[in-house]
């Protein structure tokens, strides 16, 4: 039976199926033909905050104007601006009371509600376009710290929620600042060994407990991690309670530094009197 007979011979619906399959590729074949930068002007990026037309950063000029980036003077230890210079090497009241078990945290910029969304976004929406953006800014934000470490770690998920997620924003921006900095990532070196709530809506103390003893280094990565500097990379400092048992776990498995570096940090800029 010739081509044609056989179609002939198919019923109306199959015919018609194919049909469509084929206009389908077709149209798919030249919509891949179409260079890259067509569609960008057919689809412009849009700002994830204001929703307005960006030229392909993520936000656009005023919500840009609107993050706060940090810079000193800040605390030498934990990264929390001051609102004065008290002079180099000086502690925050938070740092002599409570140091944490890392060394030092450095953060891009405040958690307020434009790094909000963007942090949402690439956690939650799949705006992985997001993370060379924010993964540069750390590295700027960071630079004392990479300068001084040997590898980087992200902090990790559970696994049922990086199922779940399909991909851990840690990780993004982890390898966009071993892209900038030629740092190695150790992948896998911290495993959540059991599921933690989310930290949000808990205390500070219900932070730290929720978290203690959750993080370890598997047998296989001990090498890797022992007598290294590490730089931990995560995307939001609230209470430092994970990046703190982060850090515990790796300094249990003999790193030799840790420090942390993170897209957006929490500040209490207003503390009323008691
Ligand atoms: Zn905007």
């Amino acid at each position: 039976m010739s081509e044609l007979e056989q179609t002939a011979s198919r019923p109306l619906s199959d015919r018609l199926q194919g049909g469509l399959f084929r206009a389908l590729k077709g149209c798919r074949d030249v919509c891949l033909a179409i260079p890259r930068t067509a569609l960008d002007i057919a689809l412009p990026t849009l700002c994830v905050s204001c929703h307005a037309p960006v030229a392909g950063e993520g936000v656009c000029a005023a919500c840009w104007a609107k993050l706060s980036f940090i810079a000193p003077p800040f605390c030498a230890r934990l990264g929390i601006p001051f609102v004065y210079d008290p002079g180099p090497g000086f502690l925050s009241m938070e740092a002599i009371a409570k140091p944490p078990a890392y060394q030092r945290a450095r953060a891009a910029v405040r958690y307020d509600d434009v790094a909000r969304t963007l942090v949402h976004a690439l956690k939650y929406q799949d705006r992985t376009d997001l993370a060379p953006t924010m993964g540069r800014w750390m590295a700027r934000a960071g630079h004392e710290l990479l300068s001084e470490a040997d590898a980087l770690i992200p902090v990790p998920l559970h696994w049922r929620r990086s199922w779940s997620r399909r991909y851990n924003q840690s990780g993004a921006l982890a390898n966009i600042i071993s892209r900038e900095t030629r740092l190695p990532v150790i992948g896998n070196a911290l495993q959540r060994v059991r599921p933690t709530l989310q930290q949000i809506g808990l205390s500070k103390s219900e932070r730290a407990l929720n978290v203690q003893g959750a993080f370890k280094v598997p047998l296989e990565k001990k090498s890797s991690v022992q007598g290294r500097r590490i730089v931990l990379v995560d995307d939001v400092l609230t209470s430092g309670a994970t990046v703190d048992a982060c850090a515990r776990a790796l300094l249990r498995a003999r790193a030799a530094q840790v420090d942390v570096l993170v897209f957006a940090r929490v500040v209490d800029t207003f503390k009323p009197p008691i």
